[in-house]
């Protein structure tokens, strides 16, 4: 169905024909008239799908619909687990409200509690929050939102995977009677259920992508390394294939730390954002990012929520993440809405099994190969039943040198490179 089909008004159908969406993604397709018919909803949807428009455009259509109950009310509030996520909901909200009167506010930490309440004062059509800072101003008696009209609860496991559950009820609580909820989540665990049936009321339920669906328009590929020669493989493969703009995956903001530090040694544009970097250190960063300031952005779990790069090309795993379902987020950044991407892994010995454990997940078995030159030390082979030593070996070819100024040439074992990584 096209998006004038599905109901959506003139404004909002000309602000996203200005950014270029032809047609609803499936999310979309489902989701936004069942929005409009003011139904409750809960969508099993990853990152990728479309799924913040899915919500966005029919939200603002109802707003302006309606008159607000009251000149100082909260509309609609739209929970999310991390400040950047909440952040890039704000900006594509804005951009499909380009043409509308509708007001976005944002409720996160890092900002003033004064300069919120004050914010708060005045009435908000959209409010984006993240549960704590929420609370925080529920408990504080600044917010009031007897008047709300539309509640939101996105990536609901991923908050509940956070320990957000206790504010989230407490938020729900102050909820009025009245009102409809949407909740998304990528995975639909018991916590998720449970969570439902507390703020969900004769719900739709919708399932489009399967958790495998967004992984299968993903190329991935395993690269076996010892953990010791990580970081030069990574220096190599991005230099050698040319990769413009990567996004990498590590399990600590301590070794995030310590792989920026060596890739810039190796002469690559590389920051990093984590839980340590404040918001603003990490919008920056961000921004550099998107910008192609910088070539190489080392991010953890927590701190890569919610970040939207379009059309991001490549996404390195150079650990992988404690918790399974975080690969699907991690790839999820490359392959969105339709364009090719490709997710890379690391793996060392020690990472295994739990790759194993990710393969049964997304129902994939990714292939495994070497890279010239970073072939596992045959010690450790032997223990790996992945690379049988008189199986004929599958590597890839050493790339043709790159035409780049980050230009590099893959060592060899000999001249190996000893670097200290961070304890596991
Ligand atoms: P999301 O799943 O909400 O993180 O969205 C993924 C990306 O898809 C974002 O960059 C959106 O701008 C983009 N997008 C959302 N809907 C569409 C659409 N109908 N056509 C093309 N791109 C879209």
């Amino acid at each position: 169905m096209s998006f004038e089909k599905i109901g959506l008004i003139k404004p909002i159908l000309s602000a996203i024909n200005e950014l270029g969406y032809i047609e609803p993604t499936p999310i979309q397709d489902r989701t936004i008239g069942l929005v409009l018919a003011k139904k409750d909803i809960f969508a099993t949807a990853q990152t990728g799908t479309g799924k913040t428009a899915a919500f966005l455009l029919p939200i603002i259509q109802r707003l302006r619909d309606a008159k607000p109950l009251s000149p100082k009310a909260v509309r609609a509030v739209i929970m999310t687990p991390t400040r950047e996520l909440a952040i890039q909901i704000e900006a594509e909200g804005k951009k499909y409200a380009k043409y509308m009167d509708v007001s976005f506010s944002l409720l996160v930490g890092g900002k003033s509690l004064e300069a919120q309440e004050k914010q708060l004062k005045n009435g908000i059509d959209i409010l984006i929050a993240t549960p704590g800072r929420l609370r925080e101003h529920i408990i504080n008696k600044s917010i009031d939102l007897k008047f709300l009209e539309i509640f939101v609860v996105d990536e609901a496991d991923r908050m509940l995977d956070m320990g957000f559950v206790t504010d989230i009820r407490l938020i729900h609580a102050e909820l009025p009677k009245r009102h409809q909820t949407l909740l998304f989540s990528a995975t639909y665990t018991d916590k998720v259920r449970k969570l439902s049936r507390l703020v969900l009321k004769k719900p739709e339920f919708i399932e489009t992508a399967r958790q495998n669906k967004t992984v299968d328009a993903i190329n991935q590929i395993i690269y076996l390394v010892d953990a010791d020669r990580k970081a030069k493989l990574l220096s190599f493969l991005i230099g050698s294939k040319n990769y413009q703009q990567v996004l990498v995956f590590t399990r600590t903001k301590k070794s995030a730390d310590i792989l920026v530090e060596e890739l810039i040694l190796d002469g690559l544009k590389a920051e990093v954002i984590h839980g340590d970097k404040t918001l603003a250190q990490r919008n920056k960063t961000l921004t550099k990012f998107k910008k192609k300031e910088i070539r190489v952005l080392v991010a953890t779990d927590i701190a890569s929520r919610g970040i939207d790069i379009e059309q991001l090309p490549q996404v390195i795993n150079y650990e992988l993440p404690s918790v399974a379902e975080d690969y699907i987020h991690r790839i999820g950044r490359t392959g969105r809405a339709g364009h090719d991407g490709e997710a890379i892994t690391l793996l060392d010995i020690n990472e295994k099994e739990h790759m194993k454990t990710i393969e049964r997940l997304i129902h994939v078995k990714i292939p495994r190969v070497e890279v010239e030159g970073f072939e596992v030390d045959i010690t450790k082979k032997a223990a790996n039943d992945d690379i049988k030593p008189n199986r004929p070996k599958k590597t890839v070819k050493k790339a043709v040198a790159p035409k780049t100024a980050d230009k590099k040439k893959a060592p060899t074992q000999k001249k190996r490179k000893t670097t200290k990584r961070s304890p596991r």
